[in-house]
């Protein structure tokens, strides 16, 4: 196919193959924004870019997976090892709730001591306290360990998740190609116990999101094979409110050596994934990773959300970068860009808009 004919077909709005996707990593970053862009308003026709007031609570990091591009984990080196007890939780959510956020992600890792009954405790506590918060917790990777260890199957874990107050769970993807998750995070979840964890979700009507983290030494045709994996999982559940592309950040990681991506891989890979991921709504501009000029420009990208207003995250911290942002810090980047700022709420669903 002729650059000219994929141009026009992308531009009608038609489905592109991993081939075709493949073949856009060549193309100019212009008219690969203005391309993203064009299938951006086939999809979000309003100028509108969504944020959250959000905190993630990173309430443990002792963790058994070990991952190599994890610099958060306790044995990494780089953070003691710590648990947070449900009182501090609890307070974080006070404080939260108080600045007017409306979404808790509680995030840990794979706990060695913990049990399922501790993870479903933490969840009532929250809900206990503020049954209107939003509990956006856990991970795949965290529910196919709880189920492992207590020789149980994906779905009683989701269930009893749910039941105990969690109302859907972030995608925290990583890159779902196996070659590569053997040699980063060999003792995570494979990609094919991801999609059952998704299709667990979607069975028992809880929404999640993709993310993706590139950069680990993958090739570029790997790249467009998450997006593939991701493609094809959404096609079967539509539960997947959202894609978050990331960069690995590699600095105080077993990876250091790695190369760090560049600005031009994450906005190819937001742009790519706009125009390959027809059946995903928002697309979300990591300023958490990229940094916030990035970010912004990722917005003419393809991108229409900003994700959250982060008031506590340490896991991205671990490796160096800076993860402060305020809700008028947040509000001006979208409007510098030419857009509309609205908060939203888990469901992308309008709060305020800050016309
Ligand atoms: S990335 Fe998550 S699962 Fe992997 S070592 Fe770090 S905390 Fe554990």
């Amino acid at each position: 196919m002729t650059r000219q004919s994929l141009k026009k077909a992308i531009l009608s709005g038609r489905r592109i193959t991993p081939g075709e996707a493949l073949a856009l990593f060549d193309w100019d970053l212009p008219a690969l924004g203005r391309a993203a862009d064009h299938r951006r308003r086939l999809v979000w026709p309003d100028d509108t870019v969504g944020f959250i007031v959000d905190r993630i609570i990173n309430y443990s990091n002792r963790c058994e997976a070990l991952c190599r591009f994890c610099a958060f984990h306790a044995r990494g080196g780089q953070i003691p090892g710590y648990d947070m007890t449900p009182e501090e939780i609890i307070a974080k959510v006070k404080d939260l709730v108080e600045a007017g956020g409306t979404q808790v992600m509680l995030q840990g890792g794979l706990h060695p001591d913990w049990p399922l009954q501790t993870h479903l405790e933490l969840a009532r506590e929250v809900k206990r306290h503020f049954p209107d918060i939003t509990l956006h917790s856990f991970s795949p990777a965290e529910i196919i360990h709880l189920a492992q260890r207590e020789s149980c199957s994906t779905d009683t874990v989701v269930a009893q998740l749910k039941a105990a107050g969690v109302d859907s769970v972030p995608g925290a993807s990583d890159l779902l190609v196996d070659r590569v998750r053997r040699e980063v995070s060999p003792k995570k979840c494979t990609t094919t116990e991801w999609i059952a964890v998704i299709e667990s979700l979607h069975r028992h009507g809880m929404k999640s999101s993709a993310t993706m983290t590139y950069g680990l030494g993958e090739t570029l045709a790997e790249r467009i094979e998450h997006l593939r994996v991701v493609r094809e999982v959404q096609d079967r559940t539509g539960i997947l409110r959202a894609f978050i592309p990331w960069s690995f950040s590699p600095a105080r990681t077993e990876l250091a050596a790695l190369p760090k991506a560049t600005g031009m891989d994450y906005l190819k890979i937001v742009a790519i994934g706009r125009i390959f991921l027809d059946n995903v709504i928002h697309i979300q501009a990591g300023w958490l990773t990229e940094g916030a000029k990035l970010a912004q420009l990722a917005l003419a990208m393809g991108a229409n959300d900003m994700g959250g207003v982060l008031t506590e995250e340490r896991v991205v911290k671990a490796t160096g970068v800076e993860t402060q942002m305020t809700r008028d810090a947040m509000i001006s980047l979208i409007r510098g860009a030419g857009r509309i700022p609205v908060q939203r709420n888990s469901n992308y669903e309008e709060i305020r808009r800050f016309a």
